[in-house]
């Protein structure tokens, strides 16, 4: 949307509160534009996220089972990320990364893996969006799933329903962040078809099935010392079938533990075992799995989670 039709609008509907959805709203309510974000997930983050567990002993430990971190590319993101880390949302993750190779059971290329700047969200990687949505001129609302857009000639407005039918408002423009909005993938998970029937536009159809979607188990664990073995924070697997990525989420600013000694782990498998799905098969066993081939130690009982 260009800035003199953001200025025009009166107001705009966000569909997610993901990384995309999150900077949008700011960055539109930052302009004066009335924005209405709607996410069905309990929280802001998307795929930024947090999971905390806690252990049988007590101890709590957060997660980050989505992305880890995010590296900055671009000068124009560069001042905005720095912005974030003035508010204390970001900080740079000053952490020591290699690759793993299975097959010989050592660690190699430490400089490659560690020469690029890291961020992360702090205390979570999902304080980013918790933060952006809480901005003033964003009402964000979350459990709330968009399951209905439609266009209304007459009234030059769009109307959304959520997925029980619930009237959401009217809105000058709808962004969408996810492209389930309208993709079969929505009938697939809700049983409903997609919110936005995009029949009307084949190209931008083709365009949005087109997005990757890349599969991914994440595997949380939990030690209650810290890996002797492991002499880095973060690192890529050779020669694994099941494991791409590890990160080591006690080493990353802003994360207490208690008891400090102990460290929490996110396991990612790689895009082709999380594509086989498994089919018939317990998440659970998936995890097994992985542990099994973590040769990592005893650990604390974990969770999978599956994105897809
Ligand atoms: C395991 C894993 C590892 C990753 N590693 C990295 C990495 O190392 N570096 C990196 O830069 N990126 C990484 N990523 C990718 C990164 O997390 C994503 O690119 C980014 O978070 C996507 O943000 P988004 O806002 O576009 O989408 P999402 O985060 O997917 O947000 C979309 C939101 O829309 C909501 N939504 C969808 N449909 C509806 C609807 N109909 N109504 C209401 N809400 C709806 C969803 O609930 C969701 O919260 C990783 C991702 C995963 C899962």
């Amino acid at each position: 949307m260009s800035s003199a039709a953001a200025s025009a609008a009166a107001n705009v509907a966000v569909i997610g509160g993901g990384i995309s959805g999150a900077v949008c709203a700011s960055l539109l309510a930052a302009r004066g534009v009335a924005v209405t974000l709607f996410d069905s997930g309990r929280g802001a983050g998307g795929r930024m996220a947090q999971r905390r567990e806690v252990m049988e002993d007590g101890t709590e430990l957060r997660f980050d089972h989505g992305a880890p971190y995010f590296t900055v590319t671009n000068d124009e993101v560069a001042r905005v990320v720095s912005g974030w880390e003035a508010r204390g949302i970001v900080a740079e993750w000053k952490a020591m990364f290699a690759c793993f190779d299975r097959a010989t059971g050592k660690f190699t290329d430490f400089e490659k893996e560690g020469s690029a700047k890291k961020y992360v969200g702090v205390p979570g990687m999902n304080s980013i969006c918790k933060s952006l949505c809480s901005e003033d001129g964003v009402v964000a609302k979350f459990g709330v799933t968009v399951g209905k857009m439609d266009w209304l000639q007459d009234r030059s407005s769009w109307s959304l329903a959520s997925l029980d039918g619930k009237d959401l408002g009217h809105f000058d423009y709808v962004v969408a962040t996810d492209k389930n909005v309208a993709s079969p993938r929505f009938s697939g998970l809700t049983g409903r078809p997609p919110p936005l029937d995009l029949s009307l536009f084949p190209r931008l159809s083709v365009m949005v099935q087109d997005i990757p979607v890349h599969p991914c188990f994440a595997l949380m664990v939990a030690f209650s010392e810290p890996l002797a073995m492991v002499p880095v924070n973060g690192f890529s697997f050779n020669n694994s079938d099941y494991l791409s990525r590890a990160y080591c989420d006690t080493s990353k600013p802003g994360r207490s533990c208690v008891p400090p000694n102990r460290q929490s782990w996110v396991l990612h498998s790689t895009t082709e075992y999380a594509s086989k799905g498994v089919p018939g098969c317990r998440i659970e066993h998936s995890a097994t799995n992985f542990y099994e081939s973590s040769q990592m130690g005893q650990c604390f009982p974990s969770h999978c989670c599956r994105w897809r």
